[in-house]
């Protein structure tokens, strides 16, 4: 990246009416076979239209081409039954039918190469594509075949480094898991969770990154969030092991949640995405907000390190503001970014 503070989102963006319910999550699609596939592209560049507008510099798709971050993904395996589905706590928090494995999981072809494909064709910007983690995919569904968790979550790593490499061939410039299930399952985290992931990076020469959060701004997750206490240290207890391992950039929640700045530290050497949105309210940030939480990281992080984003994906927020709190980012970012250049000398910065 040639920019200093590159600005991205975490993911999702909202749906345009005409597409899916908005402000919903798993809102069924509006269309249905090509005029699907049509209405997903023309969406996306409505999507990749804002991100540019407000000055995002590395963009996505907006997961304009999934109904949800985890299901999408999984719809597209054999092994995989749809319509026999269990209902199942995920991450111990909230109930939803979902999928049920009932053989051995493939990929038989790719799920986003093609929808990678078509956002490379229309900007020149870095693009940065969103998968499911592995441990995260087996939290969103139920086996009823490997009767083992981490098994699965292997087999899963395998699946998604052959995607990886498709969408790094497509022309994506970062990878990015999604594993918000890092942040509840501790334990097996640091036993098989994060070995998986590096499994599923494995030969990759693009960036890769984890995107560990508190979850879309939804009652089950704020509910559960008032249950976390004064001070969020989940991220204690991964962040060393996820230090120690191959991944590039780590996507993070800071901006008004209760994670304690300096837990940061714990990852320094890697390029780390902070979330100076919050996605869980409608009140939209001020250029001056975001900066000032962006200020306080980069006690941790390194200047060229530092990738302002936002907490989480958002897909659930009104549209209006989610493009008001885009602005807010890339003009927070622009504020830290001035003020970094008036008091640093450039040849300091290796970018
Ligand atoms: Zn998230």
């Amino acid at each position: 990246m040639t920019t200093l503070f590159p600005t991205s989102t975490a993911g999702s963006l909202p749906k345009p009416s005409w597409l899916a319910e908005p402000e919903q999550l798993w809102s069924p699609w509006k269309l249905t076979d090509s005029t699907l596939v049509q209405g997903k592209q023309d969406a996306l560049l409505v999507s990749l239209q804002q991100q540019l507008a407000a000055g995002i510099d590395i963009v996505s798709d907006g997961e304009q081409t999934r109904q949800h971050f985890v299901t999408t993904f999984i719809e597209h395996l054999d092994g995989v039954d749809f319509a026999n589905r269990a209902t199942v706590k995920i991450r111990n928090r909230y109930e939803a039918s979902v999928p049920t494995v009932v053989g051995a999981v493939s990929r038989p072809q790719s799920v986003f190469a093609e929808d990678a494909k078509f956002l490379r064709q229309h900007t020149d910007k870095p693009i940065k594509w969103a998968l499911p983690g592995p441990m995260t995919m087996i939290d969103t569904l139920s086996d009823q075949y490997y009767g083992s968790r981490e098994k699965l979550a292997w087999e899963f790593a395998k699946i998604l480094n052959q995607e990886a490499k498709e969408l790094e061939a497509a022309g994506v410039d970062i990878i990015q898991f999604d594993e918000p299930a890092f942040n509840v399952f501790f334990d097996e985290v640091n036993d098989w969770g994060i070995a998986a992931l590096e499994r599923a990076i494995e030969g990759l020469k693009c960036d890769t990154a984890v995107h560990i959060c508190y979850g879309y701004g939804i009652k089950a997750n704020t509910d559960w969030k008032q249950t976390l206490g004064s001070e969020w240290r989940q991220y204690e207890a991964i962040f060393p092991k996820l230090q120690q391992s191959a991944i590039d950039m780590v996507s993070l929640e800071c901006h008004n949640s209760r994670v304690p700045m300096e837990l940061i530290e714990l990852i320094r050497g890697k390029k780390v995405m902070v979330g100076a949105i919050d996605v869980a309210t409608h009140q939209i940030e001020t250029p001056e907000q975001v900066a000032e939480t962006l200020h306080k990281a980069l006690q941790f992080v390194d200047a060229k390190n530092l990738y302002p984003c936002t907490n989480c994906g958002m897909a659930p927020l009104p549209r209006d503001v989610a493009q008001g709190k885009l602005s807010a980012l890339a003009q927070g970012a622009k504020l830290v970014r001035n003020d970094y250049l008036a008091t640093h000398q450039l040849d300091d910065l290796i970018i």
